[in-house]
């Protein structure tokens, strides 16, 4: 596989403009960027897809939309996930379902959009479709599924979700849920890690070839799930402990257990994941008012009071605009990786429409940003094409290997 990988490299793609390549470059980068394989692991975007209100198959703006095919076009990038997200609410039985509901409905979204706009996307669901749609130029839509818990305590419907497409499973989101505990769960530990149930749906998912993502999930399920999985698993939207204090990210122990697996952690383009924010600005405490009313008050809110809350986010940026970021920051994350574990084992994931975005990678467009700083700093071709693309790949043809060995 990998042998096939560097032989396409080499064959590189007929990409669009770029815009992220700054003045003064020299090409390099532009050159290293469309000759990679380039995916990005997880994007939010469907949640906008459900609300109508986006058309991904036109150009728009960001910050309001960072993820649409004609941006990932001019961007270079080959492939990405959609996730099918799902906040975690009280699991009651109907909430479940609602979920369940919700679930299927972005997935459904997905399909409609990729058929509407069938000349620039597809829907893909196999590690080489990458490979055959880069050559028709056509960006590869794979779906992921944020959080289980649409799932459940009903195991068949990991199997049932493969079946519409699904290749990954983030096994929680901001709270515990039936399969695992979450990293920012107020109310802390419940299983001790995974749970009993958790531990057979990382069985099932391991035996579906679907990969077991480990961003959200606390550490010591994180440490469970390793232990467990038969084949490398990975953090679709993860950074590093060690730069930006954020329990979401991964301490040093778990990047070295997660290498040792044969896994990647794929770098997210959150502020707060990136960099710690300042604390002591206006900003900051507006936005954590807002936090707590999404931590203690969400689930039992009206959509009209959602809204409100939903406006007054989006509003913050207007009032007390925030120093985001930038791709050195985040490349900063890259680098730590490279030094801990190696080059083999990080690679990239936004988290676009979903929280990600920084000063100079606003949307999909501006990502070639992050292949200029990796020249920059250094990185050969062979290293940028590994962080682009090919060890998420590697890790996913793995998981999909051993079930045809079984
Ligand atoms: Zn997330």
């Amino acid at each position: 596989m990998i042998k096939a990988f560097t032989v396409l490299l080499a064959v590189g793609g007929l990409l669009a403009g770029f815009k992220g390549f700054g003045e003064g470059q020299d090409g390099k980068a532009e050159a290293i960027h469309r000759r990679a394989i380039t995916v990005d692991t997880h994007c939010d975007t469907p949640m906008a897809l459900v609300r109508g209100n986006l058309d991904v198959g036109k150009k728009n703006e960001a910050p309001g939309s960072r993820v649409d095919f004609p941006r990932m076009k001019e961007g270079g990038l080959d492939a990405i996930f959609f996730a099918a997200f799902t906040g975690q609410r009280p699991r009651t039985a109907e909430n479940t379902q609602e979920a369940y509901t919700l679930a299927n409905k972005m997935i459904e979204k997905t399909y409609e959009v990729c058929a509407q706009y069938s000349e620039l996307a597809e829907v893909a669901t196999a590690p080489e479709d990458v490979f055959r749609l880069e050559k028709e130029g056509k960006r590869a839509i794979y779906i992921g599924m944020e959080n289980g818990f649409p799932i459940g305590t009903e195991l068949e419907r990991v199997e049932e979700f493969y079946n519409k497409g699904v290749r990954y499973i983030t096994l929680c989101h901001s709270s515990n849920n039936d399969i695992c505990d979450s990293s920012t769960d107020i109310k802390g530990s419940e299983h001790n890690g995974l749970s009993t149930f958790g531990k057979q749906v990382v069985k099932e998912m391991n035996r579906l070839g679907m990969l077991v993502d480990v961003s959200h999930i606390s550490d010591k399920a994180f440490f469970d799930v390793v232990e467990l999985s038969e084949v490398p698993v990975f953090a679709s939207h993860s950074s590093v402990r060690a730069i930006a204090h954020h329990n979401r990210n991964m301490t040093d122990e778990m990047i070295k257990a997660l290498a040792k697996n044969g896994g990647v952690i794929q770098i997210c383009l959150l502020d707060d994941y990136v960099k710690d924010p300042d604390t002591t600005t206006v900003r900051y405490q507006k936005e954590q008012d807002l936090r707590e009313i999404f931590s203690s008050q969400w689930s039992s809110m009206s959509e009209d009071e959602k809204e409100v809350v939903r406006k007054k986010w989006r509003g913050l940026d207007d009032l007390y605009p925030k120093q985001l970021p930038t791709v050195a920051d985040y490349v900063d994350h890259i680098d730590y990786v490279k030094k801990l574990v190696g080059v083999d084992y990080v690679g990239i994931g936004s988290d676009f429409d979903g929280g990600g975005g920084l000063a100079d990678c606003a949307d999909v467009s501006e990502m070639p940003n992050i292949t200029a700083e990796m020249v920059k700093r250094g990185y050969t071709e062979e290293e940028i094409a590994k962080v682009w693309g090919e060890n998420f790949f590697r890790v996913f043809t793995e998981a999909v290997k051993a079930t045809a060995n079984n």
